[in-house]
């Protein structure tokens, strides 16, 4: 069994999904004649980015704590997103098929592929490729010479790399979320839950310089919707 697939215990109430809820918002205006873009992204609305389960400062909570090594800061951090986000993506896998979902796509319909161990662009469906990560950051995670856990040991020197690359996955997995299944998200009430999931991830990332901007400028609109402006 996989990583992703040990835990994918969530039961929805399909005959709750029937709620639609369409939210045009003002994008960006375009360059000619102010030409007005619209789209679809119902997690902009004001009534939802407000919602969130904790109005915690997350700049204290995501610092660096006083005497902590950074290395176990990150390490222990980036366990408990994994598990966090997976949870979330296992609650709503119901919801997430090879036919809702044919490819990995986020905003602005950018479509991730997954490279395997020969360095090979799979284009895959969305549950596929999240298996595949879900699986991926398992494997690393549970790798005692990369995220030890031993007293005395020391982290590899690529360790700082290998977090980023978890970071990056992770948010590619809460931009599918948002992009493809906020509706979902809705109607089952974890937008508050998704919302703050997301301010935490987006600044821890920015406090220990996990995530590059071109990689965050999918969902920056969100960012900035939820008041992050420091993150832009
Ligand atoms: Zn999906």
């Amino acid at each position: 069994m996989t990583a992703a697939g040990a835990v994918k215990h969530g039961h929805l109430n399909t005959d709750r999904h029937t709620h639609t809820l369409t939210v045009c918002v003002v994008l960006f205006r375009g360059d000619n004649n102010n030409e007005l873009v619209l789209e679809e992204r119902p997690y902009l609305q004001q009534q939802y980015v407000s919602e969130r389960i904790t109005h915690t400062d997350m700049t204290a909570l995501t610092a660096l704590p006083p005497g902590l090594d950074q290395a176990e800061w990150l390490a222990s951090n980036t366990v408990a997103f994994f598990k966090h986000i997976n949870l979330f993506s296992s609650t709503l896998s119901e919801l997430c098929t090879p036919t809702t979902c044919p490819t990995a796509c986020g905003p602005n319909n950018i479509v991730y592929t997954w490279t395997d161990d020969q360095g090979k662009k799979l284009r895959c469906s969305a549950p596929l490729y999240f298996d595949y990560t879900m699986s991926y950051i398992q494997d690393l995670l549970t790798d005692e010479d990369v995220f030890p856990t031993r007293a005395g040991s020391v982290f590899p020197a690529g360790f700082v790399f290998l977090v980023k690359k978890v970071f990056l996955l992770l948010f590619r997995v809460l931009a599918h979320i948002y992009w493809s299944h906020y509706r979902e998200a809705l109607v089952l009430g974890l937008h508050p839950h998704l919302n703050t999931l997301f301010i935490h991830l987006t600044h821890f990332s920015l406090q220990h310089d996990l995530l590059e901007a071109e990689h965050t400028q999918p969902l920056q609109d969100l960012i900035i919707a939820l008041g992050q402006y420091s993150l832009t």
